[in-house]
This record gives C-alpha cells, sequence and structure tokens, in this order.
C-alpha cells in the first residue's frame, strides 16, 4: 500500500502554497505545544514570504481561534460541530484532508502529541503524501520551497534530514517542547473562516463516554526541574529531590532507569521517551549523560550535576558540577537554602 501512494506524485507542486499548523485543543483552550507549531510554522512562512494557516478541529471554536491569532498566524481555518467536541481520528483527519484539497498547502506541521501522532499519519494517507514524524528540527530550502525535516536517528546519535520532494503537502509532526512559544501580538488582522459541518454518522466510529480525571503533572512548563537518576540507589531518594525541588519552587523529573525500577511514575521521565523540557534550571542527581537523557533537557538555561565520577558525560553538558555523593551534596544545598532563609538548621557531619 504504501508502495502505491508513493508512486504517484503530486501533480503541479509548484502550486501549493503556505504553511497549515494544526491546532490541538483541549477543554478549551489551544495546548502549549501547537503554539509552538506556530512558531516555527510563522518563521518558515516568513522565509518563503507565504501564509501561516492554522487548522482547528472541534466545536464552540470562536474563543480558541481567537487565541491562535494572538500567536501570529495569518488566518484561522475551522470546522465546527457538536459532534467535534473531543478528538476522535476519523472526522479530524476527513476535515483537516477537506482543508488540505480546497486551499493546497505547501506544509503542514503537527504537534507530536497522542492524539497529533494519530492525526498526521491518517491525514497523510488520505492526502496521498509523507510524514517526517517526531522531527527536533525544521526549517525550510527558500529557494526550493522543500521542507528540512529533521529528527534523530540511531538513539539520537545522529540527525537524518528528511526531504519529500514529490508531494504535497509536505508534512512532519514536531517533538513538543523543542520550538518556543512564540511572543503574541494583536492578532487584528487574521482572517476567520470557521464553518459548522454536519458530520457524516459513518465518520464516527467510537463513542466517547466520559473522561477519568488524572491528576495533571506537566512537567515540561516548569522553569525549575530537580532530576534524580539511578544513581539515587532508591526510591526514598526522590523524596530528598522532591524537598529540594519544593524549596526552589520546581519540579522533579528524572531518568528512564528511575522510572522503570518504579522510583517514580513515567511523566516525570525526561528524554528521548520522555518529556523534553527547557527549564532555566536543570538539576542532574545522579543520572550518567547518556544521550537520549541529554535529548530532553540540553536547552536548559543553566545545569547542575552532582555525580560521583568526575568522567560521567553529563560533565560535558554541565554549567556546574559537585563531584560528589547525592546524599552529601542535596542534604547540604537543602541545608544552605533554610540558612538563606533564616530557619535553624542542624549541622551535618560527614
Ligand atoms: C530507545 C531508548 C530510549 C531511551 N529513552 C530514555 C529517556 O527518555 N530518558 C532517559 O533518561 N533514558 C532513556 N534511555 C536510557 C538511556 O540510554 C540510559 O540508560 C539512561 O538515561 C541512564 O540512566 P541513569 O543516568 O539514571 O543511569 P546510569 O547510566 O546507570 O547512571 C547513574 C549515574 O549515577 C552516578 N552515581 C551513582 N551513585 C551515585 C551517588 N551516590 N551520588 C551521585 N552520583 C551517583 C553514576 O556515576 C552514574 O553516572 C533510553 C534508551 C533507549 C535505548
Amino acid at each position: 500500500m504504501t508502495g502505491l501512494i508513493n508512486a504517484v506524485p503530486t501533480d503541479k507542486p509548484d502550486e501549493y502554497r503556505n504553511v497549515f499548523v494544526f491546532l490541538e485543543t483541549r477543554k478549551g483552550s489551544v495546548v502549549k505545544s501547537s503554539l509552538e507549531m506556530i512558531g516555527i510554522g510563522r518563521e518558515i512562512a516568513d522565509k518563503v514570504g507565504e501564509k501561516l494557516v492554522c487548522v482547528i478541529i472541534g466545536n464552540h471554536l470562536e474563543p480558541m481561534a481567537e487565541e491562535a491569532a494572538k500567536y501570529g498566524c495569518d488566518k484561522v481555518l475551522g470546522a465546527e460541530s457538536p459532534d467535534l467536541e473531543d478528538f476522535k481520528t476519523m472526522p479530524y483527519a476527513h476535515y483537516a484532508a477537506e482543508f488540505i484539497s480546497e486551499e493546497k498547502p505547501n506544509i503542514f506541521l503537527i504537534a507530536a502529541t497522542h492524539d497529533g501522532r494519530d492525526l498526521a499519519s491518517r491525514i497523510a494517507v488520505k492526502s496521498r503524501t509523507g510524514v517526517t514524524a517526531d522531527c527536533t528540527v525544521i526549517d525550510i530550502d527558500p529557494k526550493e520551497r522543500i521542507l528540512l525535516a529533521n529528527r534523530p536517528v540511531y538513539g539520537e546519535s545522529t540527525l537524518a534530514e528528511i526531504l519529500c520532494k514529490n508531494h504535497r503537502p509536505q508534512m512532519a509532526t514536531a517533538r513538543p517542547g523543542v520550538f518556543k512559544v512564540p511572543d503574541r501580538v494583536d492578532g487584528k488582522n487574521c482572517e476567520m473562516d470557521i464553518r459548522k459541518v454536519k458530520v457524516d454518522p459513518d465518520l464516527i466510529r467510537k463513542e466517547i463516554i466520559g473522561f477519568r480525571p488524572k491528576e495533571e503533572f506537566d512537567i515540561t512548563g516548569a522553569d525549575i526541574v530537580v532530576s534524580g537518576g539511578i544513581g539515587l540507589g532508591k526510591k526514598e531518594g526522590f523524596s530528598m529531590l522532591q524537598e529540594l525541588a519544593e524549596e526552589l519552587g520546581g519540579v522533579v523529573g528524572a531518568s528512564r532507569p528511575a522510572v522503570d525500577v518504579g522510583w517514580i511514575e513515567r511523566d516525570h521521565q525526561v528524554g528521548q521517551t520522555g518529556r523534553v523540557v527547557r527549564p532555566k534550571l536543570y538539576i542532574a542527581a545522579g543520572i550518567s549523560g547518556k544521550a537520549q537523557h541529554i535529548v530532553g533537557m540540553k536547552l536548559s538555561d543553566v545545569i547542575i550535576a552532582i555525580n560521583t565520577d568526575p568522567d560521567a558525560e553529563i560533565v560535558k553538558y554541565s554549567d556546574y558540577f559537585i563531584n560528589d555523593d547525592v546524599y552529601n551534596a542535596i542534604p547540604a544545598i537543602l541545608k544552605e537554602i533554610k540558612k538563606l532563609k533564616g530557619e535553624k538548621v542542624e549541622e551535618i557531619t560527614t
């Protein structure tokens, strides 16, 4: 099937213009990773002098479309129906593909969230094109208008640049947290085209009967992340990290092995198969700094590593290195913080 799709190049690719960005929504707001897509979409649209069009599908879209306009798009194109209230792959892909065949965008960017990944591949098949998944670098060749979609390969050791020369739109999903949310603008000149649609019942193959509330923990927005690895040696080490994180007004992160052994929940995992964070301060305690972890935190403004091994990889990426056992270093830091706050502290003898 894939071979058949690839065998049919797009007619007249030069007729395809503008950059589409899909807006994922939750509880009446556009999710942060879609705002990040507006940022990178705006950059590449400006490089070729084309328009940035946000595609939104759902119900009660106006406030979310207006929110998107304030992040700098030229147009919002929407399909609205009570049947589209919650994300459903088939009808969402249907309307996105309809917009593609009508507007012929050159590029279509989608955040690589759970729903974004699901949707992107379905839209690509419907539109007889491909999709480069999970990009961390996105650019455009301004002369040829070819999307330069880069994604890590071979366990994050190499970046592969993947080009889609013969099919349109050129689609990519991008890893949440990698691109910046753009500055807000007044958004007054943004064109709104929100259409009420009647959804074909055959497209609705699932019924959402409700959501079980989950304690929402989102590490990606934190300004300070105190992360622990297998070097902590035991689950209790995370209570110490939690105390430090609370003192600093931050949250706790973790390496994958610390999650795998059950010391902390997966929402806290930083790295290739976890979350990408870019806090002002990242503390890596008992983490060796393997490539799969580094890719999730290397964009942090300041990195402090605490490790007994002076040759650990993490040291190369750190602004400050504390060459000590975590169980000496962290209580000492906590003590200093408490002193600064004027609290009484017990002297630690090591
Ligand atoms: C496909 C794939 C995806 C992956 N995705 C991820 C991911 O998303 N995130 C991730 O983190 N990993 C990921 N990994 C795993 C990754 O390769 C490493 O195995 C992992 O990051 C190592 O975790 P760690 O640093 O906690 O453990 P280790 O590599 O074992 O390092 C422990 C460190 O603690 C130090 N140490 C030990 N005792 C102490 C002490 N008392 N005080 C201070 N320092 C001490 C040691 O010197 C060492 O440097 C992935 C691997 C694969 C193959």
